[in-house]
C-alpha cells in the first residue's frame, strides 16, 4: 500500500491518530498509566502495525549469518557486541572470520590477547574485544562453555549490559523481553508517540512503551524486536527516514505530524574523528596489527578462516614497533604519548623497557 493511501486511511480516522496525540502528550509528560490505557484501547490498530511490519520483515530482512537460527547463542552474543557502534553490514566479514577462529567461548578464552585485538581489526572501540575475552573466560570456566540462559546471569557477565543481555535472551533463546536500542527507541517513539527520540539514556516512558507494545507471544516478540530494529536500520534512519518506502507510513504518528524536529539530538554532536585521540589510538593499534603477530591459530586452520586473519604465516612471531617507528606515526608527540599511555592503561598494548610497543602477549 502506498504512502498516500496510508495517509488517507489515517486522516479518515481509524482511531490511531487520536491515540498518537494523546499518548504522545501523556508519555512525554511521564504519565505512563493513562497512555497505557490508550494502548489497550487501540489494540486492533496496533495489530495492523504488527502485521504490516511482519510482512515487510518477511520480504526484506537482511540475510545476516547469525540470523534465522543459524548461529549458536555464543555466535549471537558475538554479533551483538560487534554491532554496537558498528553497522551490521560491516560486521559480517569480521564475525565470519572470528567465528571460524573461535567458534565458542573456550576457544576465545584460550586465544592470545594479541590475536584477539588483531582480529577485532577496525571494528572500533577495541576495549570491547578485551571484555569479550573476559566474558569468554567466565563462560568457559563457570558455565561449562555454554551461555547462561537467564537475563540476570547474562547481565552479570563481563562487558554485557542491558541491551546485549536482552538481545541474547530474545534472539538466541527466543524469550519474551523488550530489547531497547537506539533504532528501536527511534522507531517506537516516531510511530506511536509522533515525536523524535533525541538520544541520551532511555527514559522510563520509552521503556514502558517498548514493554507495552511487545507482542504477548514469545515467538512474535522476537520477530517484533528484530523487525523494529531492522526498520530503524534500513528505512527509519535518524536523519533521512525513507517514509515513502515504509510499511508503517499509514500508521506513523510522526509522519502524520509532519516529522517535527527530525534528526534533533539531545546529546552533544559527535566529535570529529580527524585529529582526535581516538584517531591516534587507532593508528597505533593499526601499526601494531600490520607489522604482524602470529595469527594463524590452529583454530583458524581447522575451521578454514579466510581473509586477513588466515594470511599470516603460522609460526610467525610477535613483533614490536620500535620507538622510531612509533614517533613517525604522528607529529604531535605529546598527544601521541598520551594515547600510548591510555592504550597501555586499557590493556590494549604493552610498552617495553626501550619504549618500543607490542600487542599484549
Ligand atoms: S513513516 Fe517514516 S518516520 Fe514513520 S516509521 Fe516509517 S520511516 Fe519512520
Amino acid at each position: 500500500m502506498g504512502l498516500v493511501q496510508h495517509a488517507g486511511k489515517n486522516e479518515a480516522g481509524d482511531g490511531l491518530g487520536s491515540f498518537h496525540h494523546a499518548a504522545a502528550r501523556q508519555l512525554a509528560a511521564g504519565r505512563g498509566m493513562a497512555a497505557r490505557a490508550s494502548v489497550d484501547a487501540l489494540d486492533s490498530s496496533w495489530q495492523c502495525i504488527q502485521s504490516d511490519l511482519f510482512a515487510w520483515w518477511n520480504q526484506h530482512a537482511r540475510d545476516l549469518p547469525w540470523r534465522f537460527g543459524r548461529a549458536t547463542p555464543w555466535g549471537v552474543l558475538i554479533s551483538e557486541v560487534m554491532s554496537q557502534q558498528t553497522q551490521m553490514s560491516r560486521v559480517v566479514p569480521y564475525w565470519l572470520a572470528w567465528m571460524a577462529m573461535w567458534p565458542d567461548a573456550k576457544s576465545l578464552a584460550d586465544a592470545s590477547t594479541a590475536e584477539v585485538i588483531t582480529a577485532w581489526g577496525r571494528l572500533g572501540y577495541p576495549r570491547r574485544a578485551l571484555r569479550l575475552q573476559e566474558c569468554a573466560r567466565v563462560v568457559a570456566q563457570q558455565y561449562d562453555n555454554e551461555l547462561p540462559r537467564t537475563y540476570e546471569e547474562l547481565l552479570a557477565l563481563p562487558g554485557i549490559g542491558d541491551y546485549t543481555a536482552s538481545a541474547v535472551m530474545s534472539f538466541a533463546f527466543g524469550g519474551r523481553i523488550a530489547v531497547i536500542d537506539t533504532n528501536i527507541r527511534r522507531v517506537l517513539s516516531r510511530v506511536f508517540l509522533g515525536i523524535e527520540s533525541r538520544g541520551g539514556a532511555s527514559t522510563k516512558p520509552e521503556r514502558e512503551l517498548a514493554e507495552r507494545v511487545l507482542p504477548k507471544d514469545a515467538s512474535a516478540s522476537v520477530t517484533w524486536n528484530q523487525s523494529v530494529m531492522e526498520l530503524g536500520a534500513m528505512l527509519c534512519t535518524a536523519k533521512n527516514p525513507l517514509c515513502g518506502q515504509c510499511p508503517l507510513a499509514g500508521s506513523c504518528a510522526f509522519l502524520t505530524a509532519g516529522r517535527p524536529g527530525l534528526g534533533e539530538r539531545r546529546t552533544r554532536p559527535r566529535q570529529h574523528f580527524l585529529g582526535t585521540n581516538r584517531q591516534v589510538r587507532g593508528m597505533v593499534l593499526d601499526a601494531l596489527r600490520n607489522i604482524g603477530v602470529e595469527q594463524t591459530s590452529k583454530n583458524a586452520e581447522k575451521n578454514g578462516a579466510t581473509g586477513q586473519l588466515a594470511t599470516k604465516k603460522a609460526g610467525e612471531t610477535s613483533k614490536v614497533l620500535s620507538r622510531d617507528q612509533v614517533e613517525a606515526l604522528w607529529a604531535d608527540q605529546v598527544q601521541l604519548d598520551l594515547c600510548i599511555a591510555s592504550l597501555d592503561e586499557d590493556g590494549l598494548i604493552e610498552i617495553l623497557p626501550d619504549r618500543s610497543l607490542r600487542l599484549p602477549q
